[in-house]
């Protein structure tokens, strides 16, 4: 089998990877010459866990390539997977599918034979549609069969979650894309991986209803810490009491400063854009979008309040600005509302991010970054935990304490034992626990 992959970003590259693992020839394609000669030299575009070793094993056995030219990468091909970007369109929360229209009306003009073409980004129910649409259009000549084919991994974990989902949606109108797609992701049924084959709506729904569901799911546990705080609840105790029943799980029931990355909020967005074109408004996930924006900004407000009213000029530390752990990724992290706002407030910000390539770029000008979490924290007034990063979790107290001025922790994740760090001298509060 031989597939192309158009667009080289956190699904592209791994996907592109991941089915070169399984044997497959693939290219992968991106309109980014910065990308694609990096990753001639062998640097990843990107900060995924493997993802460096599984591309240089793949590209030395000849299975995996990459190029700018978007024919090189067609031509022969027995699918073709569009995963470029969906990002909220400008102004009114839908998706922005100028790039997948784009790549679709491309590739189909590049086309040297009948091909499946599968849209591997996260697009809005008729998306798939319209690529029908365009490939008729554009080559009224050549059967393209059309195909959806949503993408479930979650950075920071993309390689295991690729290679080991929980389930692989095909969208499909026809058996010869059927066959194509049930042939490319054969290895998984070795782990009896369910394959579930649908039309090409209900594929698109699944993704936007599983990723709302989720985000969901978070919103809720969020509002349960805070009734928690009010009533001497813990949070912990509460969502362990309630995932053990197994109708509801014990996974996304962790509280935090709001959701963010690159799939929660723009797809909660566009699917409440969707739902209300088609007259069919999904009030509870409106509901959820409102809540967790609010969140991030009330967070703010928490950690200023933490300072006192003589706030200005204090100095505060902040470990991990990442959306997640285990990644780079700074889309709509939670870090982009509340720093902007501290700064704003007057207060010094001193950063530490394992990973941060986007993060500089990302953040205002006046949010200084550390080399280590220990040097990020010397001399502050107040330390705040954004993302949960493994090796915050070990940091000892004491040399917490010897290094900053103040005693405050805002514990946005939950990384701490309250009482350690209640023993080691801090004033410490988290989310959802007394
Ligand atoms: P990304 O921004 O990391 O990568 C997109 C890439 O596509 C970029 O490198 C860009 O240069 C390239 N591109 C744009 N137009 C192109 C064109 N016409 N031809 C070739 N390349 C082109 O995006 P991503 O995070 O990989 O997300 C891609 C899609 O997958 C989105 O729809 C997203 O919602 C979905 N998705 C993302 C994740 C995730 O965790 N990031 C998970 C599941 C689904």
């Amino acid at each position: 089998m031989r597939i192309a992959m158009i667009g080289a970003g956190y699904v592209g590259l791994v996907s592109g990877a991941c089915f070169a693992e399984f044997g497959v020839d693939v290219t992968v394609m991106d309109v980014d010459p910065d990308r694609i000669e990096g990753l001639h030299a062998g640097r990843m575009p990107i900060y995924e866990p493997g993802l460096d070793k599984l591309v240089a094993e793949n590209v030395k056995d000849g299975r995996l390539t990459f190029t700018t030219d978007l024919a090189t990468a067609v031509k022969g091909a027995d699918a073709v997977f569009l995963a470029v970007g969906t990002p909220t369109r400008r102004g009114d929360g839908h998706a922005d599918l100028s790039y997948v229209y784009a790549a679709a009306e491309q590739v189909a003009k590049a086309a040297d034979g009948p091909l499946v073409l599968v849209t591997k980004s996260t697009v809005p129910v008729g998306t798939g549609r319209e690529v029908q649409a365009i490939c008729r259009r554009v080559r009224p000549d050549l059967p393209i069969s059309v195909a959806s084919n949503p993408e479930f991994l979650r950075e920071g974990s993309a390689i295991g979650d690729f290679m080991r989902p929980d389930r692989v949606v095909i969208g499909v109108d026809d058996d010869h894309a059927t066959t194509v797609l049930r042939r490319l992701y054969r290895p998984l049924y070795l782990i009896e991986t369910p394959v579930l084959a649908v039309s090409i709506e209900s594929a698109e729904l699944i993704k936007y209803a599983a990723n709302a569901f989720l985000a969901t799911k978070i919103t809720f546990i969020n509002e349960i810490a805070d009734l928690c705080e009010k009533v001497g609840a813990d949070v912990h105790d509460v969502a362990r009491g309630m995932g053990l029943d197994g109708r509801i799980g014990r996974k996304f029931l962790h509280p935090g400063p709001g959701y963010g990355g690159s799939c929660f909020p723009k797809d909660t967005l566009a699917l409440a854009r969707t739902a209300q074109d088609a007259g069919s408004p999904v009030r509870l996930v409106e509901a959820t979008i409102e809540v967790n924006e609010a969140r991030k900004a009330r967070m703010a407000q928490r950690i200023l309040a933490a300072l006192g009213p003589a706030h200005a000029g204090k100095r505060v530390a902040v470990l991990g600005v990442t959306f997640k752990p285990e990644t780079d990724d700074m889309r709509d992290a939670p870090s982009l509302v509340i720093l902007p706002a501290l700064v704003a407030a007057g207060v010094e910000v001193t950063a530490f991010d394992p990973q941060p390539a986007h993060a500089r770029q990302s953040l205002p000008a006046a949010v200084r970054f550390a080399e280590t979490a220990i040097s990020a924290v010397q001399g502050a007034d107040a330390l705040v935990v954004l993302t949960e990063w493994n090796e915050f979790r070990a940091l000892p107290p004491d040399r917490l304490k010897a290094a900053m001025k103040g005693d405050i922790i805002l514990d946005l994740r939950n990384v701490w034992d309250p009482a350690a760090m209640r023993a080691a001298g801090f004033t410490y509060s988290s989310i959802g626990r007394p």
